[in-house]
């Protein structure tokens, strides 16, 4: 039996630390607008009652449009277009409640439905390995950018940017004229990158990204959609931001994982991790960091995990799909590593994970763990020894699964 303990050093991430605060689009939107970005009209609603009422006070045709932190509504059935009020409802009643990868609809953005000349993508991160802003741009738009990075990726126009010199009227021109965005909307297009720049510091954002940025047949350019993410410890400079975060606004992982009483913290990585016990779990996290690893989350299962538990603890860490690959860390006290190895099994009887596991059994009964989870080759679960095998090897797994796309 190993045991490694816990690092001598503190973890990187402190737990006090705050997530990550994501918007909705609508409240991206507002941003946006604040920073003289152009978007349409609308109004948020959360019955089919007023999502007709506003839609006729807009006027037709609206777009109705799920309010979920997840992308890819519209594919999911969660954007339609409404040309009249029964269409507005029909819609309204369809949409809210719907179930968008985990994401129950509950409220509705109904805003003017704009016509569309041409659907570009904008975005401002953080480059983690160049410690710079990155300014991603494509004429390309409306499509995942991931897409775009695979099947063309001269169509895709990333520039770092100078952090104290910010990014300039040339900078934003070039990047506009270097994609390849329409010679009447370069302009226009560099107005939106410096308002969207102008969001991602000002607002101390961690990512501001605009799929569709669209210019319209009059030759705007306007947000029609806006993903933004907050940096949640910086919230105390924006009080007026404070209201963003409430509780209707909260990741619903972790509204979920308090509700099956699972302590549960959303990390901004691409490793999920579980292990038994608040001090494993830390020290799980750390470990992956140091192995260049990025952890998704915190999960602690807690002692004596049974089947049911580790069910729903494998089911709360793929509900993020940034989740590459998981670590699974258990070391067997009270936990019996054999139980947990049924659950891992029962858990995947279930659900087939698209993602690959690394299992680390250690401690009491982890010789018959490790045998049943043997005996059940379950597709895509590796089996480690130590922490730092586990954390070595789940690091490359997810990079390996990784679309190559920074942030
Ligand atoms: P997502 O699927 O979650 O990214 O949601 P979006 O807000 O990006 O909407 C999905 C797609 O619906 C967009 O790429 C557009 O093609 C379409 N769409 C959204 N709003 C409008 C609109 O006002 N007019 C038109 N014609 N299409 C729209
Ligand atoms: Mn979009």
């Amino acid at each position: 039996m190993t045991c490694e303990g816990p690092s001598p050093r503190l973890p990187p991430i402190p737990l006090e630390s705050r997530a990550a605060m994501d918007l909705l689009e609508y409240q991206g939107k507002q941003l946006l607008a604040r920073h003289g970005l152009a978007v349409s009209d609308g109004k948020a609603v959360a019955t089919v009652e007023d999502a007709v009422r506003a839609a006729n006070e807009i006027g037709y045709p609206v777009v109705v449009k799920a309010q979920v932190l997840i992308g890819g509504r519209g594919k999911a059935g969660g954007v339609k277009l409404a040309a009249d009020e029964a269409q507005a409802r029909e819609h309204a009643q369809n949409i809210l409640g719907l179930d968008i990868r985990g994401h129950i609809v509950r409220t509705l953005w109904i805003e003017h439905a704009s016509d569309i000349a041409s659907e570009y993508y904008a975005s401002v991160l953080l480059d983690r390995q160049a410690s710079q802003p990155l300014v991603i741009f494509s004429v390309e738009g409306g499509v995942e950018i991931e897409q775009v990075a695979k099947e063309s990726p001269e169509k895709l126009v990333r520039r770092n940017v100078d952090a104290l010199e910010g990014l300039s009227r040339a900078e934003a021109v070039e990047i506009a004229t270097d994609a390849g965005a329409d010679a009447d909307v370069v302009q226009g297009v560099a107005d939106a990158l410096t308002a969207l720049y102008e969001v991602w510091t000002q607002e101390d954002a961690t990512l501001v990204e605009i799929n569709p940025l669209i210019i319209t047949p009059e030759r705007e350019v306007r947000a029609l959609d806006a993903k933004i993410s907050l940096d949640g410890n910086a919230l105390y400079r924006h009080p007026e931001n404070q209201s963003l975060s409430d509780s209707e606004n909260e990741d619903p992982i972790e509204r979920r994982a308090k509700e099956q009483g699972v302590q549960y913290v959303k990390l901004d990585g691409d490793i999920g991790v579980l292990g038994n016990g608040a001090g494993l779990v830390m020290s799980t996290l750390d470990v992956v960091a140091r192995a260049g690893g990025s952890p998704a989350n915190f999960l602690d299962a807690g002692g004596g995990s049974d089947a049911e538990k580790i069910k729903q603890a494998v089911q709360l860490i793929l509900a993020n799909d940034a989740v590459k690959a998981v670590l699974f860390n258990i070391f067997g006290g009270i936990t019996r590593c054999d139980e947990v190895a049924r659950g891992l099994i029962a858990a995947f009887e279930e659900i087939t994970p698209a993602v690959p596991f690394v299992v680390r059994l250690d401690g009491t009964n982890d010789v018959e763990g490790r045998r049943l989870l043997q005996e059940a080759a379950l597709p895509n679960v590796y089996a480690a020894r130590t922490m730092n095998e586990a954390a070595e090897k789940v690091v490359a797994l997810a990079a390996a699964q990784s679309v190559g796309t920074p942030g």
